[in-house]
């Protein structure tokens, strides 16, 4: 299994940010060990276009669910993998609160970039208010069974576990709170896909930082991280990439 350490740059960056990804290109990823950004839609052709015969992959950060029509402002999966993802981020607790997503939507969506040949980031995760209650794993269960599409494979689907209140936030759960949920990840897919499960990539996110970046790495089921702040600079991205590298 190739570990995915995966940047998401969210609504940040313009042409002048292009100078990052050469900076960025000055890490090495280890052999089976991946490098992908997700920049805004407006950078992913010329920022392909900057990466190609490099190891870096470039990824989308949402798609639609359908390949044309009139959906004003909408991208489909097609589109982007013309401009040069391989990747997409499906279900990011973002579009989740600001677009109102439902595991439904998500899955439609992760269904539409794996017709157009993109892996598939999907992206789960509690808010605060469910851990208190102590419903994490009830909440991570039902948003992984109403997310994931059918015929979810290791080689479509990767699965990005984020607490809601982790992201951007400087916290993070402890390792034993992010080795329970990974485990349970783990086993539900087990039930979802059966054997294939094995081979899905399960990444964390929410506050990597090169600091942390190794410990949650050394963590059994963790095989990369989702990055959204530390990603926009090419040095802690590259850290993140070392401390994967090494794991
Ligand atoms: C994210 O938005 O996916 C994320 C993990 O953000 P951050 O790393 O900034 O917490």
């Amino acid at each position: 299994m190739h570990k995915l350490a995966a940047g998401n740059w969210k609504m940040n960056g313009t042409p002048s940010a292009l100078a990052e990804v050469a900076a960025l290109l000055a890490a090495h990823p280890a052999p089976g060990c991946q490098m992908l950004l997700c920049p805004p839609a407006t950078l992913l052709a010329q920022m392909a276009w900057a990466a190609r015969g490099t190891p870096l992959l470039l990824g989308a950060q949402d798609c639609h669910a359908k390949a044309s029509g009139a959906h004003t402002g909408d991208i489909s999966a097609m589109m982007l993998e013309e401009a040069g993802a391989s990747h997409v981020i499906v279900g990011h607790s973002e579009r989740r609160s600001d677009h109102a997503e439902t595991d439904a939507a998500v899955n439609a969506k992760a269904a539409a970039a794996a017709r157009a040949g993109l892996i598939a980031i999907v992206c789960i995760g509690e808010t605060e208010a469910e851990r208190n209650a102590g419903a994490t794993l009830d909440v991570i269960g039902r948003q992984l069974d109403g997310s994931l599409p059918e015929g979810a494979t290791a080689a479509n689907i990767v699965v990005a576990y984020e607490p809601v209140w982790a992201i951007g936030t400087g916290r993070t759960p402890t390792l034993a709170e992010i080795a329970e949920v990974h485990g349970f990840i783990r086993t539900r897919l087990s039930g979802q896909i059966g054997a294939e499960a094995a081979g899905v990539r399960l990444l964390y996110g929410g506050s990597v930082k090169p600091s942390n970046a190794a410990e949650i790495f050394a963590l059994p089921h963790v095989d990369g991280a989702l990055v959204g702040g530390a990603s926009l600079k090419a040095a802690d991205f590259g850290a993140i990439v070392a401390a994967l590298s090494a794991a």
